[in-house]
This record gives C-alpha cells, sequence and structure tokens, in this order.
C-alpha cells in the first residue's frame, strides 16, 4: 500500500479577522468535523465550541510565554498528527497567507507528501477596514493598496521593504504587526519623503467588542496611540484614504458598542445573555451568582410523573425549568408521550420555544410574562372549575400562581423540578473593573440574582463606580430597592431581550 494513504490530511484554515461568525462556511464545516485542531493565539478561542467535543484542541501560539510553539515543533505537530491518520484543521487568524506564515506549513506538508487544502480567511486589513468606515479604496482618493509587514522595520539591514516606494505611493499603505515600531515606521516614511500631514489612522481588536480607532497624521498617530494606550493586535492605515469617512462608520454608532455589561444569571442563563450581548457589539462580564439544582430525583417528582396523564394542564414557567424536566424524563427512559391528554402552557414564549423542542406545541401562552397574568390568560381561556393543574417549576417561585388559579376553582399540584441556589463567585475581576469605572451596566434578571448578587458585592462599591443597574421587570426591582439599591433602568417586555432592548434604548 502506498504510505500516503494512511496519512491524514491538513486543512489549514483562515479563521477570520476576531469576530467568530467571520470563518468562511468552508472553514466552519471542516472546524466541526476535525480530529485535532491546532489553533493560533489570533484565531477567536470562542470557534473551538464547534469543534467536536471529543476533538484534540491544541493551542500553538508563538512567542507568548512558555506555553509557546517554534514555528518548527507547529509543522513538526502537524506532520506527526496527520501521520496517525487524523484530520487537522489549523486554525489560524486572518488569512493563512497573509503574515501568516501558512505557506512555510503548506510547504512542509508537501514535502512530507501529506494531503494539504488551503480555506481563504477574511485578513485583518478588510475587516478593520469595513468595521472603522475605512474603505481601502476610493474613486476619489486611493486606487492602490499595499499590505507591509511592520515587524521587521527596526534596524534591520537587509529589508524587504522598499521605504522609497512606500514613501511615494499615492494609495492606502496597510502595515500589520506594526504596533511595536510605530515610531519608526512613520519616521522612516517621512524620512524618504512622505508628508507627515499624510492621514493616519490606527484600529486595533478589529471586528470585536474592544476594537479601538485612533484617527491622526502621519506625524502624529504614535503620540495619539500613545496617549490613547492602544496596543496591538493593531493594523496602520496610511494614506489619502485613511482618515476613514464618519459615515461609513456604522460600529460605534451601535448603542451599546464597547459597553460593558455584567450578567448575573447562572453559568447557562450567562452564556445566553452573554451571547446576546456580544451580537450587540457590548462586552458581557460573567458573573453567576447562582445556581441551578435540579430536583427530579425527589419521590414527589418520579411519583407525579408517573400520572402526569391524568392533569388537565401541566405549567411551565421558565425555559429551566422545561430543560430539566426533559433531561429527567429522557434518564427514565421516557419521552414526550408521558403527557397524554394533558394541556400544556407555557409562560413566556422562550419557555414555549423550548417546550417546542421536544416536539410539543404549548396549547396556551400568555402574551404577558408575569404570573398574575398567566392566571388571568388561563381563567379566561378555559373554564377550570374543578381541573387538575400541575405546576413544574422552580422551588423558590411564590404561591401566587397557585393561589390565583385555586380561587378559579382549580386543584394544583406544585412540584419544584429544580431550585436556585446561591453561587460564590470569584469577585477579583469584576471588582477591579467596578474600582476603575469600567462597568456600565449591572443587569438583574431575577430577585434572586439580585440578592445572591449584593451578598458578594456591597451596595456602595456599586453606587461609587457609577455603573447602571438594570432590572428585568417589577419583581426585580422592588428587590433591588429593598436592599437598598437604586434602579436606573426597568424592562417593559419581562426578558432577556427586553431587558437588553431597555438598556439600548437608555443609551440612545
Ligand atoms: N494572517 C493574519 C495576520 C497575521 S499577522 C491576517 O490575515 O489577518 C498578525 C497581525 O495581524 C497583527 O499584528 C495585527 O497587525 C493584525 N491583526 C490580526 N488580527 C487583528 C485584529 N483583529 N485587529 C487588528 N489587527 C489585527
Amino acid at each position: 500500500m502506498n504510505a500516503t494513504k494512511n496519512k491524514g490530511k491538513v486543512y489549514l484554515v483562515g479563521a477570520g479577522p476576531g469576530r467568530v461568525d467571520l470563518i468562511t462556511v468552508r472553514g466552519f464545516e471542516l472546524l466541526r468535523v476535525a480530529d485535532c485542531v491546532i489553533y493560533d493565539k489570533l484565531a477567536n478561542a470562542g470557534l473551538l465550541r464547534y469543534a467536536r467535543p471529543d476533538a484534540e484542541l491544541i493551542a500553538a501560539p508563538k512567542r507568548v510565554g512558555d506555553e509557546s510553539f517554534t514555528q518548527k515543533q507547529i509543522n513538526n505537530l502537524l506532520i506527526e498528527k496527520a501521520t496517525q491518520g487524523k484530520t487537522i484543521v489549523r486554525l489560524k487568524g486572518g488569512d493563512p497567507y497573509i503574515f501568516g506564515r501558512g505557506t512555510e506549513e503548506a510547504g512542509v506538508l508537501a514535502e512530507a507528501g501529506i494531503d494539504f487544502e488551503v480555506v481563504p480567511g477574511v485578513t485583518a486589513a478588510l475587516a478593520a477596514s469595513c468595521y472603522a468606515g475605512i474603505a481601502i479604496t476610493d474613486r476619489a482618493l486611493a486606487s492602490e493598496v499595499i499590505f507591509v509587514t511592520g515587524h521587521e522595520a527596526e534596524g534591520k539591514e537587509q529589508t524587504g521593504i522598499d521605504w522609497a516606494l512606500l514613501a511615494h505611493f499615492s494609495g492606502t499603505i496597510i502595515f500589520y504587526m506594526g504596533m511595536g515600531n510605530l515610531g519608526s515606521i512613520t519616521a522612516r516614511l517621512i524620512e524618504n519623503g512622505m508628508s507627515p500631514d499624510t492621514d493616519a489612522s490606527v484600529v486595533a481588536d478589529a471586528t470585536l467588542t474592544t476594537q479601538r480607532t485612533a484617527k491622526a497624521t502621519l506625524g502624529t498617530i504614535a503620540d495619539c496611540c500613545a496617549k490613547q494606550q492602544i496596543g496591538a493586535p493593531a493594523l496602520i492605515f496610511i494614506g489619502p484614504a485613511a482618515g476613514g469617512d464618519s459615515r461609513l462608520d456604522w460600529l460605534s454608532k451601535m448603542p451599546l458598542f464597547g459597553r460593558t455589561i455584567v450578567v448575573t444569571r447562572d453559568t447557562a442563563g450567562n452564556a445566553e445573555f452573554a451571547a446576546k450581548i456580544t451580537a450587540k457589539m457590548a462586552v458581557p462580564v460573567d458573573l453567576a451568582v447562582t445556581k441551578i439544582e435540579p430536583l427530579t430525583d425527589s419521590n414527589t417528582f418520579v411519583k407525579t410523573l408517573a400520572k402526569i396523564n391524568a392533569y388537565d394542564w401541566v405549567i411551565f414557567t421558565s425555559a429551566n425549568g422545561v430543560e430539566i424536566f426533559f433531561a429527567a424524563l429522557a434518564k427514565l427512559n421516557k419521552d414526550a408521550r408521558v403527557f397524554g391528554p394533558a394541556k400544556i402552557a407555557a409562560i413566556g414564549s422562550q419557555t414555549a420555544e423550548r417546550i417546542a423542542c421536544f416536539g410539543l406545541k404549548a396549547d396556551f401562552v400568555p402574551a404577558e410574562f408575569t404570573s398574575k397574568d398567566l392566571a388571568k390568560g388561563l381563567i379566561d381561556f378555559t373554564n377550570l372549575r374543578g381541573k387538575k393543574i400541575l405546576l413544574l417549576r422552580s422551588q423558590l417561585a411564590t404561591d401566587d400562581l397557585t393561589k390565583r388559579l385555586g380561587v378559579a376553582g382549580a386543584a394544583v399540584d406544585d412540584v419544584p423540578v429544580y431550585t436556585n441556589e446561591k453561587n460564590l463567585c470569584d469577585l477579583k475581576p469584576l471588582s477591579e473593573l467596578l474600582a476603575t469605572g469600567d462597568v456600565d451596566f449591572i443587569t438583574f434578571a431575577s430577585p434572586f440574582s439580585a440578592t445572591c448578587f449584593f451578598e458578594q458585592v456591597p451596595v456602595d462599591f456599586v453606587k461609587t463606580s457609577g455603573a447602571k443597574v438594570a432590572s428585568i421587570g417589577p419583581v426585580t426591582s422592588e428587590q433591588l430597592r429593598e436592599l437598598g439599591v437604586a434602579v436606573d433602568i426597568e424592562a417593559d417586555e419581562h426578558t432577556i431581550d427586553g431587558l437588553l432592548a431597555a438598556i439600548e434604548a437608555f443609551c440612545k
């Protein structure tokens, strides 16, 4: 058999410039099936959650601390893994061939007789241009573009850079890896005859929620970046089009762009909320002050499950409840058929959506989101007299709903499927941000979260930080006020989306 037949295949994949979803579809699909992913520091680590759960993930940063890899080690690793017959995704920031040493990796693989494919990626310059409103070509201002490495500027005798050509170039020049040498890059261009008044900009962390832009001239950009503490990874744009056009700067006009928003639910809830915050280009800070404990091992729960089809209505009040209920069902080798003819009600569209994931359509979803609305809605919807109702919800829920349904003549069983508990957090990162006034909003999605948060963080600390407090609804706001906290924002729609919309409206 030909030896190469046993060898795996290496995909050199451009991960794109930073933001997770700027990878190509081809790259993404390969990432999802790879046996092994070897990734760069610049490739967004958030992409790794799309790898197979059993995939081997290897960080291969260069020039960073003890864990750092030399290029030779990376090359050898690629060969080693491919020789084991594996499918490898070599995930590289931006495009593999733009200052990415992808050529060396591909060259080594070719020499070793290992199959490879190269998947292009959006290179940082093109992404920064779109995200900062600096079009690098422009009919009136720039008909040419040059990408240059800024890494070899300082004192290198044999430079591959033609400084005289650059200094007389009429289009847009973009330096990669130039922040360490920004002063000498601009000085060399000026020495070689470029006007110090030429427009120059620097875009750092392009496409990320932390993106920052400095706009100045060739003569002043280095000072400007030093003052604003703008550093790598960043691109330097120089030329008549480098000043950008404020009309094209859509990102910094997003109301939540760059704002820091603290999320205080449980781990899974925080992840869901953080994704929505990131989509608005704001920066989430995760503080899981509560945790969810399933109660589905209890006797009451198991007994209830056995007779669930005897109820007229089963009511879920949160997506968590649905998730935990169906997980318990699956563990007992059962499925949605246990409901039999029982009808299902759900508080909130998210709860209904989660129910739909298990193949069931909620028979009743109130338009509003509180227990009071559910009770009123259900009473208007159907005659509850003599009906048997099962509530599957958190142990911490109030008895308001039970009482209202009881008054309408129903026999209600309230069976807790989970409880929320306080979760002790590492408060150091948040404390530092609060101390420097770098938190814009702290969000509370339940009264319990508010309690758990302020049991760990002093109220005064939040007050003096200038952070605004945002609450999901009146019940949570009331609890906050009881804790001595002023509520700056309260959502009209009592969902996570409603809470984010309220913060966005506050910023407009
Ligand atoms: N192959 C990559 C470039 C690798 S060289 C690409 O195609 O984008 C590393 C340099 O890329 C950094 O020093 C910086 O100049 C630039 N860079 C990468 N990601 C960036 C980002 N998100 N924002 C600004 N510059 C970035």
